[in-house]
């Protein structure tokens, strides 16, 4: 069993409220920079509110081992929080980028370099492929698939649609849990999905990936990257989604798979 954390559910347009109101709390429709924590040590995307949120979920950030960047854009990359992370760690903490991604010096951190298509052994019982992702293609964007404890797991955030080569990679994988970008939510005409979903594209999109055995009756599938502006209250949004088996996940949302 893993445990994992939505530390920040948020697209790049963030609330003016986090700053305020909901400084040093969560809320469900104030949401943070996107990172996912699994079991407190693998975090997936680190950008602008990452230490906040951690602070805020009172996570210990020294247990934080393996950070994951799926790309180079602020809300889920900032250089700053990364080292903060590991400032005081006794070993190098390992920071996994595509293997093009142009990074600066980050004090105490070891970057490992991932081609796509080639499958990591990162830690024991744990392991990461990276993914092409349909995003923008000047910040080295990449889905995940992470087989951990005999699990797989689908990390798709940012990107729109699934790429040729990642569906055809994923094909019978049978996922136990696939995370999907849903920044436009119920929503149509928005310049941003030539890159992102909205609900709609999900909808769309699951019954295909089952006729190739990528998920199944069984797979979990939790929506987030959710832009505020975009969508409708999460209670809204839970409604929608849930219609087609889909959870949305929040800040502080925590589950086990
Ligand atoms: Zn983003
Ligand atoms: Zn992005």
């Amino acid at each position: 069993m893993a445990v994992i954390h939505f530390l920040g559910t948020g697209a790049a347009d963030y609330s003016p409220l986090l700053g305020t109101d909901f400084k040093d709390g969560f809320d469900k429709n104030a949401r943070r920079s996107t990172a996912v924590l699994l079991d407190n040590k693998y975090l997936f995307d680190c950008g602008e509110h990452a230490l906040d949120s951690i602070r805020i979920a009172n996570v210990n950030k020294e247990e934080i081992k393996f950070i994951f960047i799926s790309h180079l854009h602020g809300d889920h990359y900032n250089p700053d929080r990364i080292a903060k992370i590991a400032a005081n760690q006794s070993e190098p903490v390992k920071l996994y980028v595509r293997e093009d991604a142009e990074l600066p010096y980050i004090p105490n951190v070891k970057i490992m370099r991932m081609k796509n298509f080639v499958r990591y052994a990162v830690d024991q019982d744990m392991a990461v492929t990276g993914l092409p992702a349909n995003h923008d293609e000047r910040v080295k964007p990449r889905h995940f698939l992470i087989e951990y404890k005999g699990k797989k797991m689908f990390y798709g955030l940012d990107g729109g649609w699934m790429l040729n080569g990642t569906y055809n990679y994923l094909r019978n994988s049978d996922l136990d849990l696939m995370i999907l970008d849903a920044t436009c939510g119920d929503y149509e005409g928005d310049f941003r999905m030539a890159e992102h979903n909205s609900i709609p594209m999900i909808r769309l999109m699951l019954p295909s990936l089952k006729t190739v055995g990528i998920v199944g009756d069984h797979t979990r599938i939790i929506l987030s990257h959710i832009a505020p502006s975009l969508n409708k209250p999460h209670d809204e949004t839970a409604k929608i989604a849930g219609k087609f088996g889909a959870e949305v996940a929040y800040d502080g949302f925590i589950t086990e798979f």
